[in-house]
C-alpha cells in the first residue's frame, strides 16, 4: 500500500475522553473512528488488524473441529421470553419494534439463537457431539461504554456453543476449547493467563476467563510465582495463611474495656498484638431475590471480605452496604461485633476454623472480648470468604501469589442444560428417552483484543503491534520524495517485497521526514526502512519500531535483511 493513496487519517489530538493508550492510538493512528458513544468504525488499518485476529481465532477453532455458521444480528424477543431473560436481561438488551409490531432486540449473545437454531434439527444422541460459532456483531447497551474498543455497545465477538449427551463430555469439549484458547492467544502474540473465575451462586459449573495481561485492566487477578495457578481475585482461593509469631495469651476468655476503639488497627496498637489475632466482623445486607437480610461476615484481623466469594457462599445474588441503623434494629452494636449470639445468620473465614486465644467484639457497646475460642464453632458456618492478598500462598503449590490487572478477552463456561431445558431442546438418548442438550459456551472479544494488544503493548509513542497481527510488517519511509535515488530506491524495494509476498507499505507522500517517522512510530508497524541521506553512501536504516533501534547496513542487504527479520 502507498501511503501517498491510503486512507489513514492520522491525527496529533487524542479524542476528548480518551484516557487510555489503546483509544488514544487507535483513534490518533487513524484504526478507528467513532460513531457514537461505544460505537466505532474500522477504517483500512483497524479493519486489517480486526481480520487477522478473526482469522488466527478461526482457523484454530476450525482445527479443533467447530464450524462457523453466522446467525441474525436482530432477534426475536419470543426466543428471549423462552428462556425467562427478556424480563431479567435490564437495559443492557436493545429492544425495539418493527412496522408490524413484533419485539426484536439486538443480540447481545446468541444462546437462545443456537438452541432455536439445533432443535428440531438434531434428534438423536448419534448426532452429537456439536460445537458451533460465529464472529459477529453484537450489541450491549452498556451502562458506561468506555475506553474506545475496550467496552464498547457494538462490538465483534466470537461466541461458540457446544451441544452434548452428557456433562462429561461436555468436560471433554470443555478442555478442548481451553487448550484451542491458549493456542489462539499464543498465536496472537499476546501475554496472557487463562484465570478461573466467579461461576455464580448456583457453583458446581467450572468457568475460565482468559485474561490479557496489562496495567489498565479492570479485573484483578492473582498468579502464583512458581506453578501455573491463576484466578480473578472474585474466586481465588488460597493456602490458609501461616500465623506471624508472638501469639497473644490470656488467662481467661473475659471482656475487656476498650473505649470507642472500633479499627483492628487503633485495637492492635492498644493491645500490642498483631491483627491476625483479632475476629473483624464485616456486615452486610444481602439479597435474595426481592428478598434482603442481614448477615454478619468474620474474618481473621488482617483479612478483607471478599463480596463475591461471600455472596456465593450463602448463595446471595449481591451484597450491598448495611446502615448502621439497620444493624441496630437487628440487635447489633456496630464497632462491636461478636460472632456469639447474633439472631441473624454468620459466615466464618476459613482462616479462623480453630482459632483460639483470639480478641473479637464483646456485644456491648466499648468492650471486646479476649481469649476467645473458635474451635467449637460449628464446621458448616465456616467458608472462603476473604480477599487473596499480594504474597498469600498458592492453593496447588504454596509459593508466593502476585496480583496483577488483566482485560478479559476471553471466557468459556460449563452451562449444563439451563437454556436447552428452558427452551425445551431435547434429543433421544441410547436409552430412547428424550434429554435437553448439555452445553458449554465460549466466547472470544474479537475486538477488545486489538485494543488489549495495544494496552500490552506501546510506549509514549504510539502502537508496538504484535506482528501475528500488525496491520503490515514493515513501512519504507522514503525521506525525501523528490530525490530521485531516494524514491526509485524505496519503489524497487517496495515492489521487491510485495513480490515476495512481505506486508509492506511505501511512505511515498510528500511530506516533511518529521512527520513520516512520526506516523510510522504512532502506527506501529513493527519494523521501518528508512531511506534517506545515507543512500549516497549506499547506506539506508533499518528500525525496530520496539526498541527504537536503528541499524545501518549497506542499501543491497535491505530485501533479504528485511525477509529474515517478518519470517
Ligand atoms: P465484562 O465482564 O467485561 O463485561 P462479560 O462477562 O459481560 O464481560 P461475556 O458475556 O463473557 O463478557 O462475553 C464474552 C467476551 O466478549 C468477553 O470475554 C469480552 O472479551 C467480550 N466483551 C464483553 N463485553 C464487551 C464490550 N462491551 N465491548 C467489547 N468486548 C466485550
Ligand atoms: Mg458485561
Amino acid at each position: 500500500m502507498r501511503l501517498s493513496r491510503a486512507f489513514v487519517p492520522t491525527a496529533k489530538e487524542a479524542p476528548k475522553d480518551a484516557v487510555l493508550p489503546s483509544h488514544i492510538y487507535l483513534v490518533r493512528g487513524g484504526f478507528i473512528s467513532q460513531v457514537a458513544s461505544g460505537i466505532y468504525n474500522f477504517l483500512p488499518l483497524g479493519k486489517r488488524v480486526l481480520d487477522k485476529i478473526r482469522s488466527i481465532v478461526k482457523e484454530e477453532l476450525d482445527k479443533a473441529g467447530c464450524q462457523e455458521v453466522q446467525l441474525g444480528f436482530v432477534t426475536p424477543c419470543e426466543l428471549w421470553e423462552e428462556s425467562g431473560r427478556l424480563a431479567k436481561y435490564g437495559k443492557e438488551l436493545l429492544r425495539f419494534k418493527d412496522r408490524k409490531e413484533n419485539c426484536f432486540v439486538l443480540g447481545p449473545t446468541h444462546e437462545e439463537m443456537m438452541v432455536d437454531l439445533v432443535r428440531g434439527r438434531v434428534s438423536s444422541y448419534k448426532q452429537l457431539p456439536l460445537n458451533l460459532y460465529q464472529i459477529n456483531l453484537k450489541f450491549r447497551d452498556e451502562a458506561r461504554p468506555r475506553f474506545g474498543l475496550l467496552r464498547g455497545r457494538e462490538f465483534v465477538m466470537k461466541d461458540g456453543y457446544s451441544f452434548h449427551a452428557d456433562e462429561e463430555d461436555m468436560r471433554r469439549e470443555y478442555a478442548l476449547m481451553e487448550e484451542t484458547y491458549k493456542k489462539i492467544f499464543n498465536r496472537l502474540g499476546l501475554e496472557f493467563r487463562a484465570v478461573e473465575a466467579d461461576v455464580g451462586a448456583i457453583g458446581g459449573s467450572a468457568s475460565k476467563e482468559f485474561m490479557v495481561l496489562a496495567r489498565s485492566g479492570e479485573d484483578t487477578i492473582a498468579v502464583c510465582s512458581s506453578c501455573d495457578y491463576a484466578a480473578n481475585v472474585e474466586a481465588a482461593k488460597r493456602k490458609l495463611p501461616k500465623p506471624p509469631a508472638e501469639a497473644p495469651e490470656f488467662s481467661a476468655f473475659e471482656p475487656f474495656y476498650t473505649p470507642g476503639l472500633t479499627s483492628i488497627e487503633e485495637l492492635s496498637d492498644f493491645f500490642r498484638v498483631h491483627p491476625y489475632y483479632f475476629v473483624k466482623a464485616v456486615a452486610k445486607k444481602a439479597k435474595f431475590g426481592d428478598e434482603e437480610r442481614i448477615v454478619i461476615f468474620f474474618l481473621r484481623g488482617d483479612d478483607e471480605l471478599q463480596d463475591i466469594k461471600a455472596a456465593n457462599a450463602i448463595g446471595a445474588d449481591e451484597l450491598l452496604d448495611a446502615q448502621e441503623d439497620e444493624l441496630k434494629e437487628a440487635g447489633i452494636v456496630p464497632g462491636f461485633i461478636a460472632p456469639y449470639e447474633q439472631e441473624c445468620q454468620i459466615v466464618l473465614d476459613e482462616a479462623l476454623k480453630g482459632a483460639k486465644g483470639v480478641i473479637c467484639g464483646g456485644n456491648k457497646e466499648d468492650y471486646h472480648l479476649i481469649g476467645a475460642d473458635l474451635s467449637h464453632f460449628d464446621e458448616a458456618l465456616f467458608a472462603d470468604i476473604a480477599t487473596i492478598r499480594e504474597h498469600d500462598l498458592c492453593p496447588q503449590c504454596g509459593a508466593s501469589i502476585r496480583l496483577t490487572k488483566g482485560i478479559e478477552v476471553g471466557h468459556i463456561f460449563q452451562l449444563g442444560t439451563r437454556y436447552s431445558a428452558a427452551m425445551n431442546a431435547t434429543f433421544l438418548d441410547k436409552d430412547g428417552k428424550a434429554k435437553p442438550f448439555v452445553m458449554g459456551t465460549y466466547g472470544i472479544g474479537v475486538s477488545r483484543i486489538m485494543a488489549a494488544a495495544i494496552e500490552q503493548n506501546h510506549d509514549d509513542r504510539g502502537c508496538i503491534w504484535p506482528k501475528q497481527i500488525a496491520p503490515y510488517h514493515v513501512a519504507i519511509i522514503i525521506s525525501n520524495i523528490k530525490d530521485e535515488a531516494q524514491r526509485s530506491f524505496g519503489e524497487e524495494l517496495y515492489h521487491k517485497l510485495l513480490e515476495a509476498g512481505v506486508e509492506v507499505v511505501l511512505d511515498d507522500r510528500a511530506d516533511r521526514f518529521g512527520p513520516k517517522i512520526k506516523d510510522f512510530e504512532l502506527i506501529g508497524y513493527p519494523y521501518g526502512v528508512i531511506v534517506g541521506k545515507g543512500l549516497e553512501q549506499g547506506q539506508v536504516q533499518i528500525v525496530d519500531r520496539k526498541s527504537l533501534q536503528k541499524e545501518e547496513i549497506a542499501k543491497e542487504e535491505a530485501f533479504e535483511r528485511i525477509l529474515e527479520l517478518v519470517k
